[in-house]
């Protein structure tokens, strides 16, 4: 089978890659089911990418459905190291303009009962998450941003909510309040599945509005998010194009070592299914 060495995780608005060529659709399935679709594999800039779309063809799996351990699983699967994940996500500050990029640093998790991690019955694992985001990653990914000519902040603290509605007013001043920069639906839980599969994980969040706590502005509807997420989408294909070069073979940052002694489980007592259908992620710690 095809590999890859990026993934792309695309969110509203990003649903395909000008520019990829040699592209191939692969369907996959994992034991933790299906991603949300079958995952675009080809060159961009020549180096090999995967693309999936984060909600599926015609955007038809809500945030909460997203069915996000099959997905990261999935990238792994075809060797993907890194992810670099598309997001529209709301301000929650007055410098961060609608049509703005972040990227962010810090997470506030407010979803409720997602599926967060690969590590469940009869299978415990603490992983190190005071850095969510790959540093190094989110790094380069803001100087491809910057070299873009994009306005971009380095840095941010996005507040993962579960929706599908969005915020009501007090929600979104207590967010503030709490010092979140922007809102969204999606970076979680991403990051943390991505973290515990060892591979590193930055967001290139498009801002498309101010959510619903300005006074000078409508609160945020789906139809203005559509309005303004077209340029930010474009903004972002261009900034992919050029951080893929960017990135260097080699990885050097803690992600790629966050499962070494975070598995508190013995091995002898971790279940055979468990071995089996995790072997991807701890085969090489158990082999030890
Ligand atoms: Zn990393």
């Amino acid at each position: 089978m095809s590999t890859a060495e990026i993934g792309i995780i695309g969110g509203s608005g990003l649903y395909k890659i000008e520019g990829m060529t040699e592209m191939e659709e692969v369907k996959l399935s994992t034991p933790f089911g299906e991603p949300s679709d079958a995952i675009i594999l080809g060159e961009l800039e020549g180096v090999s990418v995967a693309f999936l779309p984060r909600h599926g063809k015609g955007h038809h799996i809500s945030p909460g459905e997203l069915p996000v351990k099959a997905n990261i699983y999935a990238l792994k699967s075809l060797g993907v190291e890194r992810i670099i994940s598309v997001s529209a996500v709301g301000s929650l500050k007055e410098e961060i303009q609608p049509m703005d990029l972040v990227i962010p640093d810090q997470l506030i998790d407010c979803t409720n009962g997602r599926e967060s991690t690969f590590f469940s019955d009869g299978i415990v694992a603490h992983i190190a998450f005071a850095e969510p985001f790959c540093p190094v990653l989110s790094q380069i990914l803001f100087e491809a941003a910057d070299k873009a000519g994009a306005k971009v902040h380095r840095g941010g603290v996005y507040l993962a909510m579960e929706g599908p509605q969005f915020c009501t007013k007090a929600q979104s001043q207590l967010y503030r309040s709490w010092g979140a920069d922007i809102i969204g639906m999606t970076a979680l839980p991403e990051a943390k599945l991505a973290r515990e599969a060892e591979m590193c994980y930055a967001t290139l969040a498009v801002v498309t509005d101010y959510d619903c706590w300005h006074l000078d502005y409508e609160p945020v509807t789906t139809e203005m998010i559509l309005t303004t997420l077209q340029k930010g989408i474009d903004t972002a294909k261009r900034i992919l194009k050029r951080i893929i070069p960017l990135i260097p073979s080699k990885r050097d940052c803690a992600c790629a070592t966050a499962l070494k002694n975070a598995i508190v489980t013995s091995p002898k007592y971790i279940p055979d299914r468990a071995k089996k259908d995790l072997d991807l992620l701890i085969g090489k710690y158990l082999d030890r």
